[in-house]
């Protein structure tokens, strides 16, 4: 029996109003003390496409590091403090199934963009950092941010078509070599990072973990086919919502923008 919307997003709201009551940072892990209730952090800021009451980018924060953060890239955030990526991952891993499947998948998106990104700088040693700028310049990010994007909605397409019908969850993905790299400082190797975000991903398609990893290994091997793929259309660049992306825009894209994966759920 499909659930009706406007529960889950019921369910978000109780879940979230809880958090910034009793719960803690998403970057930070700073908890919310009685007399101060963490505030509600944009991960989409107004000032790139974000809409204030829209509860599906909204996460609980620390005051200052909402304030700290401004409207910043996100990405850019999470890297200039790489705890606050593991941070964030463990928030996202900590929340119920069905409030994960309300998150707006553009969140997830940002959160692959920057780990991709770590991974990239964590071969580089004491170096990372400069590395990172590097990688970031002009419209580098922003290209991997659409790549990120465009990856999770193809994704989100095709899994639609088998949610539920294996079992569901994370699994116990063994991180590749390459993966085991981390940045220094973290207690968390990339790879590691990689799948408990994996594990989020399952959750919200309800599908096993592994089937998520095999499919994203499916389509980044079929984009290096395509030179054309990672292009970004300029309208990414310059604005950050999904409306204004432009060409190429999928089926049942505009719905999406206000309901991000909702079609005939089953409880
Ligand atoms: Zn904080």
């Amino acid at each position: 029996v499909p659930v009706p919307r406007s529960e889950l997003r019921g369910a978000l709201r109780r879940e979230l109003e809880h958090r910034i009551r009793n719960g803690r940072c998403v970057y930070c892990r700073a908890p919310a003390a009685p007399d101060e209730p963490l505030t509600r952090e944009h991960v989409i800021p107004r000032a790139r496409g974000g809409r204030r009451k829209d509860l599906r980018i909204i996460v609980p924060a620390c005051a200052r590091c909402n304030q700290t953060r401004g409207c910043q890239e996100i990405v850019l955030f999470l890297l200039a403090r790489p705890r606050r990526l593991t941070a964030f991952l463990d928030y996202l891993a900590t929340l119920p199934p069905e409030v994960v499947r309300e998150v707006d998948l553009r969140v997830f998106a940002e959160l692959y963009a920057a780990l991709g990104l770590l991974a990239e700088c964590a071969a580089r040693g004491r170096e990372w950092r400069s590395h990172l700028e590097q990688l970031c310049t002009g419209r580098r990010l922003h290209r991997r941010r659409y790549a990120a994007r465009r990856l999770l909605l193809a994704l989100d397409a095709r899994l639609e078509r088998v949610r539920g019908r294996e079992h569901a969850g994370p699994g116990c993905l063994l991180p590749g070599e390459a993966e085991a790299r981390r940045i220094r400082g973290m207690e968390r190797s990339c790879g590691e990072l990689r799948a408990s975000l994996i594990g989020v991903l399952s959750l919200m398609w309800e599908v096993p973990a592994e089937r998520v990893a095999r499919e994203i290994a499916r389509e980044t091997a079929a984009w290096e086919q395509d030179p054309g793929a990672e292009e970004c259309p300029a309208e990414v660049v310059s604005l950050d919502g999904w409306k204004r992306r432009g060409r190429r825009r999928p089926q049942g894209d505009r719905r999406r923008g206000r309901s991000p994966r909702g079609r005939g759920r089953a409880a």
